[in-house]
């Protein structure tokens, strides 16, 4: 009971309330302890380049199994893939047209500001994906190319024969495990880091701060319900040929958990017992596309990414070329590939989108505030996704 009370959401809670009494009633001290709330932002920053090197490895390595059940695999990762990339041009439509940072500035703490790319080129595109060193990459954290070369050594490892490369796939594997205690301990810190970046925000901003987040979690909440119920809706009508809000109602059970959890990795039992006793989604393909959705397929966290990033440059007053754009597209799709199924993993794989772009990383002190709330709605968004493959999918597979 008294454990339970004090889990990281509640206490988190706490931090908030407790971050805008102190930002509003003793901003000095809130100036003082900013320096904890920094250091919960470099401790996310430190994570990102191994994280992002290990997790991505290991979802290629794990594309072996999808080339195993090829027909399954392929049509799987298709529909997640077309899935999360409509979510996320849809989050950029909504932050561009609402614009929920806009009227309002914030200086920058530090001066480092984006580098502003006037002319759009696409040969920058292939240069901020492509590296010529992948050592230069990791030290100034070029999380594209990063990605693009994990993605490259693990398939070659796939291509090399299994005897040779076991060593190398348990060492990422357990590496990669390693990585995740190690942020689940830096999630462990999100209360401290919480309150300490509240108060600051709040002591430096003043409460006005509160009316451009909830423009900000508008246009998140907007953008996960027109996918959820529009965009997923049609496609299961259309191509799945079933009912979707009468097998939304089916599998509520997985959903409600999911926004309790904020865990896709935790709601997955209950996911896999709906969709095939509610939904009835075939054993097979239930037990591949929903494991490896839960993995790689989060709509929700994709959506949230792309709109949390031009809202943080909104408010810096940083305006984003198409280039940047185009970007932030990129690696919002991977970072919610990336991105771990649990509480606050959207929020790591923020910074990733953020320093893509220059965007400074203190911005995530601002949207914190209200990042429990928003990881629920999105993770249940996640799993609905995942749902949704399942069923369509199902209507393709004859076993
Ligand atoms: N909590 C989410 C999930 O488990 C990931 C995220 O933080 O966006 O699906």
């Amino acid at each position: 009971m008294m454990k339970k009370f004090f889990s990281v959401e509640n206490l988190t809670f706490v931090a908030i309330v407790l971050g805008v009494l102190c930002g509003v009633y003793l901003s000095k001290v809130a100036l003082s302890v900013y320096i904890l709330g920094k250091v919960f932002l470099r401790l996310l920053k430190l994570i990102i380049v191994p994280l992002v090197l290990t997790s991505v490895f290991v979802a290629v390595i794990s594309l072996e199994d999808v080339r195993k059940v090829k027909d399954l695999g392929v049509k799987t990762l298709f529909y997640y893939l077309i899935t999360t990339a409509f979510s996320v041009i849809l989050g950029l439509a909504l932050v561009t047209v609402i614009q929920p940072g806009k009227h309002y500035h914030l200086a920058l703490a530090t001066k480092r500001i984006a580098p502003h790319l006037k002319h759009f080129k696409l040969s920058d595109i292939v240069w901020s994906i492509i590296p010529s060193n992948i050592f230069n990459s990791f030290s100034k954290g070029k999380v594209l190319q990063i990605i693009f070369f994990s993605i490259i050594l693990g398939l070659a490892t796939i291509a090399v024969p299994k005897e040779k490369t076991r060593s190398l796939t348990n060492f990422f594997n357990n590496l990669n495990d390693v990585l995740l205690k190690f942020t689940q301990w830096i999630i462990a810190l999100t209360p401290i880091g919480v309150f300490s970046l509240v108060s600051y925000t709040v002591a430096k901003a003043g409460l006005g701060i509160f009316v451009v987040l909830a423009k900000y979690a508008f246009t998140v909440i907007l953008g996960l319900f027109i996918h959820a119920f529009i965009t997923l809706a049609l496609i299961g009508w259309i191509i799945g040929k079933y009912n979707p809000y009468s097998y939304f109602l089916k599998v509520r059970e997985a959903l409600l958990l999911a926004f309790s959890t904020a865990s896709s990795a935790a709601t997955l039992p209950v996911t896999l017992k709906v969709a095939e006793e509610k939904g009835r989604v075939k054993k097979e393909v239930a037990g591949f596309v929903l494991p490896l959705g839960a993995t790689i397929n989060m709509d929700g966290t994709a959506l949230y990414e792309a709109v949390a990033a031009v809202f943080i440059a909104n408010i810096y007053g940083i305006k984003l070329s198409f280039l940047q754009l185009v970007i932030i597209f990129l690696t919002a799709t991977l970072a919610s590939i990336g991105a771990a199924a649990i509480p606050g993993a959207g929020m790591v794989m923020l910074t990733l989108v953020l320093s893509s772009v220059g965007i400074p990383l203190e911005g995530i002190g601002i949207i914190l505030t209200i990042d429990r709330f928003l990881d629920m709605l999105r993770t249940a968004v996640n799993v609905w996704g995942d749902l949704n493959g399942a069923k369509i999918i199902n209507r393709f597979i004859k076993i």
